[in-house]
């Protein structure tokens, strides 16, 4: 139901897309719909007999009517997914555990809207792995992704050790609602975590593009200095447009002498930076759930809410397995 909705660039709501979070949510008026594996506490039994559906996992059984909530988002574009190929034109190893990907497309590329991400096709794997796009969306032809190693990982693992220069992949996109607000008159503040930089970076890239003049923060967390990646690209733009501040941070630099930046995790960062007040900002974080979870508790505990906060979750099948973690304070998951 999701991915007919997408594909014909009708826009619902969604997150997990395995049907635990219940983002999805919608009522199906008329019909009949599969539920398939939608998991019992993101869709209960009541909630199923009330002809309540999870997008993301039903299939349509005939055709069917649907009302969902749709929040009016005004800067996001409404473009339609579609299915892609790209040529792997160049390897990189940014980091030990984390490799820039660059995939040259046909035609007239990708329309896509910087932040989003695409949901790729790999040889022997029957799900999708999602990674988000890198690079600016005005370079349509040339996608970049940074793909981080994880361990036990099958599609990372054959991205980091199989291909090669040349090979084809097949990917679906433009996907997902994390995008910079840009009507918003307030400065931003970008707190990114490992392979999160990727979104950040097509985020920010194009904003300077654009000579957007507001303030922008970037606070880059990382373990050690060598999972720092794209520092000199980053510092660059920092030393062009004084009003982009670049911050990397380690948080394990106890034995690292020679380290004279930021020490901390990223909320502990970001807390010192802004004196642990957040209020006047628009924050945009991406990473793995650990780090996002403890950025929103700072960012909160800084008086900044919901309205201001955006959001990518990496999340891995490992993280997604896990029964949802939801706010009380926060609606958007
Ligand atoms: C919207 C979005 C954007 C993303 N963007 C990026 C990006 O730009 N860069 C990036 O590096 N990452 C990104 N990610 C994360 C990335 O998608 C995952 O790291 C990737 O899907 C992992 O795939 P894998 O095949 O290597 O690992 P998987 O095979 O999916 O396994 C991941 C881990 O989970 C364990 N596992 C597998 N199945 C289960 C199970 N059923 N129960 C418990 N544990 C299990 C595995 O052993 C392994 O440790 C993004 C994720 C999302 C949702």
């Amino acid at each position: 139901m999701l991915d007919g909705a997408l594909r014909a660039g009708i826009w619902l709501p969604y997150a997990c897309n395995h049907g635990l979070c219940g983002t999805c949510k919608v009522d199906v008026l008329q019909g009949e719909v599969d539920h398939h594996h939608a998991s019992s506490f993101a869709l209960m039994d009541l909630e199923r007999e009330e002809g309540k559906a999870l997008a993301c996992c039903a299939t349509l059984n005939s055709d069917v009517t649907i009302e969902a909530q749709i929040d009016e988002e005004l800067d996001a574009l409404l473009l339609p997914v579609g299915d892609y190929r790209g040529r792997v034109i160049r390897i990189d190893d940014l980091t030990p555990t984390i490799k820039g990907i660059w995939l040259a497309l046909d035609g007239d590329g990708l329309a896509f809207q910087a932040g989003q991400y695409l949901n790729l096709k790999l040889p022997g794997l029957a799900e999708p792995r999602a990674f988000s796009i890198a690079s600016r969306p005005s370079a349509r032809q040339v996608i970049e992704l940074n793909v981080r190693k994880v361990d036990g990982g099958a599609g990372t693992g054959y991205l980091h050790e199989q291909l090669k220069v040349n090979d084809e992949l097949q990917f679906t996109a433009p996907l997902g609602r994390f995008f910079v607000r840009k009507s918003a008159p307030e400065p931003m503040l970008f707190l990114a975590g490992g392979s999160g930089l990727s979104s950040p970076k097509a985020m920010i890239c194009e904003l300077l593009e654009e000579q957007d003049m507001r303030p922008i923060t970037l606070i880059h967390g990382a373990r050690c200095r060598e999972e720092l990646y794209d520092t000199a690209i980053f510092t660059d733009l920092a030393a062009l447009y004084p009003h982009f501040r670049y911050v990397p941070a380690l948080s394990d630099a106890s034995h690292d002498s020679h380290w004279h930046g930021e020490r901390g995790y990223v909320h502990e960062v970001a807390e010192r930076l802004f004196d642990g007040r957040f209020a006047g900002l628009q924050a945009y974080l991406c990473g793995p759930p650990a780090m996002i979870d403890a950025c929103l508790t700072s960012l909160m505990r800084g008086r900044l809410f919901e309205q201001h906060i955006h959001m990518e979750h990496f999340f891995t099948a490992a993280d997604a397995a896990q029964p949802a973690r939801r706010s009380a304070l926060f609606k958007k998951f």
